[in-house]
């Protein structure tokens, strides 16, 4: 068994647990439960990360990023202290920080982890996430959603069946999932939401109120200088958590400018009207939850909030009058995700608990292939292969045909979503089946198989089932999964580090086999998925009461597969993981 931390990255702030006697329980940062996502440099190039970054805001606002998860899977760069950084090496300064918390305080190295994501992260978000978490040095043993998480930790304490809408708005997104809990099985039903809404879209929108009455009253734009405009934005913030409690709420602001202090006094109801359309975009996304699942309201045992802005008032109104029962926070909503994230750690690192997950994948996957829309025939039209809400790990297969005689090459790029042409969804990857038979006419099938991991990886293989051989599938580096250059950024990790005053360098980044990219591994991931996969089920043998020479052929086996890895000696590897599925086959009951 080992320690295997759950992390809940989070817009605003971050938490991490771990399970301890089969509990879950939350680790310190700094003395508090939970660390703000912030990520600074100071004068002297000391990185800064939580508490101490967010004391800088003001004072060194251009060396001071907040809400990064916002940028995730994104191209955007941050420029801070001089230096530029991608999305993914600023959420592995904050992934970093609370390793080496969890470590401090459980006195153990660690080495492995979960991460929570919204259940509405693409693909690309999943992975820039993913790959956070290797250049923090850790193993991501598991990406999950955060409604899981949240209903984990939510049913490790109960032990009831439940018909469960877990309402999850956060600093940066929203999601709203249909879990249904029975006989210790928490399993997803369906899933809704928008990345890009909460907390954060609350605070502009009282910033630009407030700074367009200041330039009202003083012909002066808060917004145009860096400081003061986020000494509004703090402000406000406080302003609007005050207002969850209080009817009004007052901002003072001593010197904002030169010679100017900020005063003003905000309401509930002002705020709250001003909000509603946000909210209501989140009531809409859970009418489309529930109609997935062909459940009504009134099927509902329960709302659970999760995510700091589920304390404004208003959100409960409405939930009260769309569900006609009282949403109710179980745990506390900013710590539940990270709770539910350390007990899946613990479920993964081997501990006993009573609980086993069944998530689903909130996007439909398919591939573009030319096809019938309107009555006429077009390319591009999107053929969904895995439908939205099917629980994962998934396999499907859809068969499509060539459509002229002797085709060689097929293209049949990736998408995810729900639109019926591609161009209106999310492109995964691009995939083109080479070398097909030469002699064979038009209509010729080729069945196509898209597998997703629990992680939300895809892979997609094809074949061609005239000469039942299976063709090779090209993929392209352009696509989504390999655009963000990982081993780049580990390089630039360790030397930025070491510039970094109270950073000695990322020495510890997992450099080795089992998070390699496709591209580390020269095509091979499915094969080392499948590997690090038997791995685990291996290991689960291993702390049974099995045979004792079989518990030495899997362990020369696993050792012999790290190696294989490691020296990158592909075909051994192969060999190995078929001798180590039989194995594991025939001793699974
Ligand atoms: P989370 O991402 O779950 O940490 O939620 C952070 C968001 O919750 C931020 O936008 C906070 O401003 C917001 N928040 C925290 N406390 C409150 C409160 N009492 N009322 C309204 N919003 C809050």
């Amino acid at each position: 068994m080992e320690t295997i931390i759950g992390i809940d990255l989070g817009t605003t702030n971050s938490a991490v647990a771990t399970l301890v006697k089969g509990k879950a329980e939350l680790i310190e940062i700094d003395g508090e439960p939970t660390m703000p996502s912030c990520v600074g440099i100071d004068k002297a190039g000391k990185l800064l990360v939580g508490r101490e970054a967010v004391n800088q805001l003001v004072i060194e606002p251009e060396s001071t990023v907040l809400s990064i998860k916002r940028s995730m899977g994104s191209d955007n760069k941050t420029s801070l202290g001089g230096k530029e950084f991608s999305p993914e090496e600023i959420s592995s300064f904050i992934l970093k920080k609370l390793k080496d918390c969890a470590k401090e305080s459980l006195k153990t190295d660690i080495k492995k982890a979960v991460i929570t994501v919204p259940a509405y992260f693409n693909d690309k978000q999943r992975k820039a996430t993913r790959d956070a978490g290797i250049l923090a040095g850790l193993e991501v043993e598991r990406i999950i959603n955060e409604p899981t998480a949240a209903s984990i930790a939510y049913e490790a304490n109960k032990s009831d069946d439940e018909r469960m809408l877990v309402y999850d708005l956060g600093g940066g997104t929203f999601d709203v999932s249909l879990v249904v809990v029975e006989d210790g099985v928490v399993e997803v039903k369906s899933s809704h939401g928008d990345t890009n809404l909460g907390g954060d879209d609350f605070d502009q929108l009282l910033a630009d109120q407030v700074a367009d009455d200041f330039m009202k009253r003083h012909n002066i734009d808060l917004k145009a200088d860096l400081r003061s405009e986020r000494r509004l934005k703090i402000a406000v913030e406080k302003a609007k958590c005050e207002l969850s409690d209080k009817p009004f709420a007052k901002i003072m602001e001593e010197y904002i400018t030169d010679e100017l202090h900020l005063e003003i006094e905000l309401s509930r109801h002002d705020y709250e009207e001003m909000i509603r359309p946000h909210l209501q975009k989140t009531i809409d996304c859970l009418h489309k939850c529930l109609k997935d699942a062909s459940m009504l309201p009134s099927a509902i045992d329960k709302v659970m909030l999760v995510g700091g802005s589920t304390r404004t008032p208003l959100v409960h109104e409405m939930l009260r009058e769309a569900m006609k029962i009282e949403p109710r926070f179980e745990i506390n909503p900013d710590l539940i995700v990270a709770m539910g994230a350390g007990i899946q750690g613990g479920i993964i690192g081997g501990f006993e608990t009573n609980s086993t997950l069944v998530d689903i994948t909130p996007y439909t996957f398919g591939a573009s292939v030319v096809g019938v829309h309107d009555g006429f025939e077009q390319p591009d039209v999107f053929a969904p292969i895995i439908h939205r809400n099917t629980p994962v790990p998934v396999s499907k297969s859809e068969v499509f045909y060539t459509i002229s005689d002797g085709q060689e090459v097929v293209h049949a790029d990736i998408y995810q979503g729900e639109e019926r042409l591609v161009i209106d969804n999310v492109f995964v990857g691009e995939f083109k089946i080479e070398g097909l038979s030469n002699k064979a006419p038009a209509q010729s099938p080729i069945v196509m198989n898209l597998e997703l991991d629990v992680n939300g990886i895809l892979k997609v293989t094809a074949v061609e089932k005239s000469t039942g051989l299976e063709k090779s599938v090209v993929m392209d580096t352009k696509s989504v999964e390999n655009n963000f250059d990982i081993n780049k950024a580990k390089q630039n990790i360790k030397t930025l580090t070491k510039t970094m005053e109270g950073e000695d360098g990322r020495e510890d980044i997992v450099d080795d086999d089992e998070n390699d990219t496709v591209e580390d591994a020269g095509g091979k991931s499915d094969l080392i998925n499948r590997a690090k996969d038997l791995k685990t089920r291996a290991e689960k043998l291993l702390d049974s009461s099995i045979d004792e020479d079989d518990a030495n052929e899997i362990k020369d086996l696993l050792d012999k597969s790290k190696d294989a890895i490691k020296e990158k000696e592909w075909e051994a590897l192969e060999s190995l993981t078929e001798s180590l599925s039989d194995m594991v086959f025939y001793m699974e009951d």
